[in-house]
Parts: C-alpha cells; structure tokens; sequence
C-alpha cells in the first residue's frame, strides 16, 4: 500500500565495507544500495562472500571496516536485536518438538504478549503464508519440508519486521518443491511489500524472484541489475558463464580467431559473449554478421529445444534452436552457423 511512495528509496546500503578473518578477505570494500520494498537478490558461488556479506547487514557481524546504513541512520554497530530487520534461517532452526503456532508465536510469548492475541495474530500470519488454519497445532515434525519453510516465514513476519533477509532458504529442498516455493516467495513478497534480501549460489533462482540482482565475485560485487540487464548484458565472462551455457569469442585486434570474422567496428580487443539462442544454422542465402563452419559433435534434448555442442577449429560452442527449427541438424555433419552482433555482448574481461 505505501509502497509506491516509498520505492526507490534507499532503505538499506554498505559503504565501502570490509571483512577480515584473519588473513582471509571475505568482503572487500563493498558498497551497496537496497531500495525500500524491493527483492533483492545477492548471488555468488561458495566463498564469494554473501553470507558474510547478510550477517553484516542483519547485525550479526560487525564489518571490519566501513560501514552499514538503515535510510540515513549508521547502524554499523546495532546488534540485531535491535534493528527493524529479521533473519529468515532454513527450516531446520524450527523448535522440531514444538507446534506450528507456538513456533510462530515465540517471540511475541517472550515480550508477554497474552494467549489470545498472540494466536489471533499466528494465524494471519498463516494465512499470509498460505498454511491453513489446522496446522495450528500440528507438529514441526509433522510438516512437510516445504511446510516447515512456510512455518519459518511465518515466525519471521510475525515481529513484523521491515526488511527480511533470506541466507539460501531453499537450497536443501529438492528441485520441485524449490520451484514452487520460488514462486510462492515471489508472491509473498508481492503480498507483504516488504524489502526482501535473498543470498543464492542460483542465478536461476535469483532470476525467477528477484527485482534486481547483484553478483559477488570474490568478497565483492561485479554487476548489478535487473534480471532481464544480467541475463542480455552481462559485464564479464564471468557474470555470463554464471548463468548457464554460454559461447565466448577472444576478440583480438579487431578479429574473432574462430570464425575468421572481422569484428573491428564493435572493438578491438575483448570478448563477444553470445547465449546459445542466438547461434543460428545458416541455410542458403541466409545472412549472419559472423559466419563461420562448425561440425555438430552432440545433440542434446531440453524440452521444447534442442542443445548442439560444435566444433569450429579449436572452438567448442553451443547453439540451442526449438524443435520445429532443427531438422537436418544431427550429430557428424559439418554446417554454416552464425550470428549477429547485435545479439551478442562486448565484454572488457
Ligand atoms: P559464501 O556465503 O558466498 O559461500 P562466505 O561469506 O561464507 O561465502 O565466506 C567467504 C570467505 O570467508 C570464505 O573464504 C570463507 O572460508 C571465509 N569465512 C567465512 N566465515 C568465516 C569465519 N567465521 N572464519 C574464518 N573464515 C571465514
């Protein structure tokens, strides 16, 4: 409801902050803003930092330098208790022995909240996490693994906090379940209007949810954007190579090796990144700005398309066509393949 007027605003942002232990960077002068109301999504592999990174933004972890911002208020040093902020853990960090409603209501039975409203208010916030009204007394152990994730969602908004944060969630529930849940967090976070921090080594989850995303490389961070900016222009090799299959041209002075393509207009030195939709089979006349020869080594079937794995001289690429447009393209022959510029990105590293 307020949301419009606030969105935009910054509501959460580090500057230049560092984590040491002991000789180990794991954040390195990281400076970020998180808009009020947003998902936001930070991704990384293991070891890049995100968990470091939340903890200090949760109050969990004191930065070793820089520092921490709620709106215009240091809160560098605030511990988590006392921020308006709530850490959303796996499922597992449930009371397993307890029931649905008293894990819910945990915290609001320590500031001495009486019975009734305490249960009033547990079961809104079942409702909001779509768990029906007779799991109030149910077991922990007696929910289903996407169950529990509902009950810990629930415990978290519950204090009614203004910023969740979310350290890989969903990241030991199995691929199906996963795939509901990313759509029901989605939903939730539509629901609540709440800003929403999310950690995931899942570019593929971070996509489906987020608002914007940023991606960590090494104790810091390397792009930002929306989804749709990181999937069509990524910065680097390795922000494309993050997010799944992708081909990489060396463009040196100005020619691509592979190919034999002169590419002088859009750089000199660099790397074309082209996501494999954008690799076509050239048939007769058909123009391309870059053509070159490539034998199909592999076929693989993805569903609605096909994935081809060439071969062009010392190249390995990856083109993905839909069915309909595939016939003739088996594994052994030899065929024009190309692209154009405009589908591909220049990256500097
Ligand atoms: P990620 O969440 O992306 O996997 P982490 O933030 O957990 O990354 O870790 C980043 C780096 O910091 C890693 O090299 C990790 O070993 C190190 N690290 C994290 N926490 C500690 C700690 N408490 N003590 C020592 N090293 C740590």
């Amino acid at each position: 409801m307020a949301r419009s007027d606030r969105s935009g605003d910054i509501i959460l942002s580090t500057r230049n902050v560092t984590k040491r232990y002991g000789q180990v960077e794991a954040v390195r002068e990281l400076t970020l803003e998180i808009r009020d109301g947003e998902f936001f999504t930070i991704v990384g592999p293991s070891g890049s930092g995100k968990s470091t990174l939340i903890r200090m933004l949760g109050g969990l972890e004191a930065p070793t330098t820089g520092s921490v911002w709620l709106r215009d208020e240091d809160i560098t040093h605030v511990p988590a208790n006392r921020r308006p902020t709530c850490m959303v853990f796996q499922s597992l960090a449930l009371f397993r022995h307890r029931s649905v409603g008293e894990n819910i209501e945990f915290a609001q039975k320590m500031r001495g909240v009486p019975p009734g409203e305490r249960r009033r208010h547990a079961l809104e916030m079942m409702r909001i996490v779509r768990l029906p009204d007779s799991y109030y007394n149910r077991r922990i152990h007696q929910c289903s693994g996407g169950e529990q994730q509902r009950v810990a969602l629930a415990r978290a908004l519950a204090s009614d906090p203004t910023i969740l944060f979310f350290d890989e969630p969903l990241s030991a529930i199995d691929y199906r379940l996963r795939k509901i849940l990313e759509v029901e967090m989605k939903d939730l976070h539509r629901r609540t209007g709440k800003t929403f921090v999310y950690i995931t080594h899942s570019l593929e989850e971070a996509m489906v949810m987020s608002d914007r995303i940023s991606i960590m490389r090494d104790g810091n961070i390397v792009q930002t954007g929306t989804p749709r900016d990181i999937y069509s222009r990524p910065g680097s090799r390795f922000v494309a190579q993050f997010m799944g299959e992708v081909n990489v041209f060396e463009i040196r002075e100005g020619r691509i090796a592979s190919p034999e393509a002169d590419v002088s207009a859009i750089g000199r030195h660099g790397y074309l990144v082209l996501r494999p939709e954008h690799l076509r089979r050239l048939d007769g006349q058909d123009a391309a700005d870059v053509r070159f020869e490539a034998i199909v080594e592999s076929e693989y079937m993805l569903g609605s398309r096909l994935q081809y794995h060439l071969r062009a001289g010392d190249a390995s690429l990856v083109a993905e066509i839909p069915i309909p447009a595939a016939t003739g393209v088996t594994p052994g022959i030899t065929a024009r393949w190309g692209f154009d510029l405009a589908d591909a990105t220049l990256t500097e590293d």
